[in-house]
C-alpha cells in the first residue's frame, strides 16, 4: 500500500552520464532529491565522482571513501564528524580563527544571494590571510541565487568574485547554480555543484504511483473523513497511499511569483485556505479534489459518478515534489 517512486533506471542513469563529468560535485542532501542520500552516493560513486557534497554535518556518510563537501557554513558549536575525507565550508572570518589548524577548506565568498560568506571587501583582512596558513586551503565558495536575474548574471559575478578571491590565493572556484556550459567562461579550475539538474534533470524518467486502498460509494451532502464533511456530489470515495508524513498536501512556501506558478504549486497539492483542495492525485488524466485534508499516511479523494472508480489495489498517478516528498519505497524498474 505504498507511495512509489518508480525509476526507468536505463534512462535516468543515461541522464546522469551524460551530465556528469568530473567538473561537476553532485550534492545529494535533505531528502535525497526523493531518492534518498544513500541511493545518490552510491550513483555518485558508479559515475566516478570523486568528490560529493552534502548539506549538514549530520549527512556526512559514515567512513566516506569520496571526499565529502558540506555546504552549510561551520560553526564553533557544531558536531563536526572527524574525518579526514570532510571538507568544511568557511563563511565567517571568526570561524577561519576558530577552526582547528590543518581543516580541509572551502572559504565561501558573499554573493548576491546574501546567505553566507566573506564579503569581498574582506578578502584581504589578517585574519583570513593568517588562517590561509593555519588550514588546508581547498578552494572558494561561491553560492549565487536562482531565476529572476538570469544565469548571465551569475556567470558575470561568478567571474569577478572569483579573480579577487583568486588574487588573494590561487585555487579551485566551487561554484553552484551556474549552468554547466558556462564554468569556462567564469575562469580555470571552476566545479559545479549540482543536485536538481543531475538527479531531477529529466523527470520523464520517473513516475510517482499511489495505491487505491478503499473505495466507499457516496451520495450528494453525506459526511465523511475526520472532519466529517459533506460531499459536494454523489460519487466515490477513495483512500489512497501518500499522506502528510509523506509531504502530500504540504507544500514548502511556494517561491512562485506569478499567477500560473501559483496555480501549479497549488494542483501539485498545497491546502487552500478556502477549503476544498486540487489534490496531487491523478485519476483517467484529471487531478482529483481532496474529500478532507491528508491524514497521517492516507489520503481521502472524492470522485463523481461521472468517472468509474478505480479497484482497491489498483495504482494512481501522483504528482508531487520531490524534494519535498518521502516515498515509501523507490523502484529501480
Ligand atoms: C543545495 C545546494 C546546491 C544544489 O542545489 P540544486 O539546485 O539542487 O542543484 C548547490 N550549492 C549549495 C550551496 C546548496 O546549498
Amino acid at each position: 500500500m505504498p507511495l512509489v517512486l518508480h525509476v526507468d533506471s536505463d534512462r535516468w542513469r543515461e541522464h546522469l552520464r551524460s551530465t556528469w563529468n568530473p567538473d561537476i560535485v553532485p550534492v545529494a542532501k535533505g531528502n535525497g532529491y526523493g531518492f534518498g542520500n544513500q541511493r545518490l552516493l552510491a550513483e555518485a560513486r558508479a559515475l566516478g565522482a570523486r568528490t560529493v557534497a552534502v548539506g549538514t554535518y549530520f549527512e556526512v556518510p559514515p567512513d566516506p571513501r569520496e571526499d565529502i563537501v558540506v555546504l552549510s557554513p561551520w560553526r564553533p558549536f557544531l558536531d563536526i564528524p572527524q574525518s579526514k575525507n570532510v571538507i568544511h565550508t568557511v563563511s565567517r572570518l571568526a570561524d577561519l580563527v576558530s577552526i582547528p589548524a590543518g581543516s580541509r577548506v572551502l572559504i565561501e565568498v558573499m554573493t548576491s544571494m546574501r546567505r553566507h560568506g566573506i564579503g569581498a571587501r574582506e578578502l584581504r583582512h589578517t585574519m583570513l590571510l593568517n588562517a590561509l596558513d593555519r588550514i588546508r586551503f581547498e578552494g572558494w565558495s561561491l553560492h549565487f541565487p536562482m531565476g529572476a536575474g538570469g544565469t548571465s548574471a551569475n556567470v558575470r559575478e561568478a567571474a569577478e568574485l572569483g579573480k579577487a578571491a583568486q588574487a588573494v590565493r590561487r585555487g579551485p572556484l566551487w561554484v553552484s547554480h551556474v549552468p554547466a556550459q558556462k564554468l569556462t567562461d567564469i575562469g580555470e579550475n571552476v566545479k559545479l555543484r549540482m543536485g536538481t539538474g543531475l538527479w531531477l534533470g529529466d523527470r520523464g524518467a520517473l513516475t510517482v504511483r499511489a495505491t487505491v486502498l478503499d473505495v466507499h460509494s457516496v451520495r450528494r451532502g453525506e459526511r465523511v473523513g475526520y472532519r466529517q464533511r459533506r460531499v459536494s456530489g454523489d460519487g466515490h470515495v477513495l483512500v489512497v497511499s501518500g499522506g502528510t508524513a509523506h509531504g502530500v498536501g504540504l507544500e514548502a512556501p511556494t517561491a512562485a511569483a506569478s499567477v500560473r506558478q501559483r496555480a501549479i504549486a497549488m494542483a501539485k497539492g498545497s491546502l487552500d485556505a478556502a477549503g476544498m483542495a486540487l489534490s496531487p492525485f491523478t485519476i483517467e488524466g484529471k487531478q482529483r479534489w481532496f474529500a478532507e485534508p491528508p491524514h497521517m499516511q492516507a489520503s481521502m479523494l472524492f470522485l463523481p459518478s461521472s468517472v468509474a472508480p478505480p479497484a482497491v489495489g489498483d495504482e494512481v498517478g501522483v504528482d508531487v515534489r520531490y524534494t519535498t516528498t518521502t516515498f515509501d519505497k523507490v523502484s529501480m524498474d
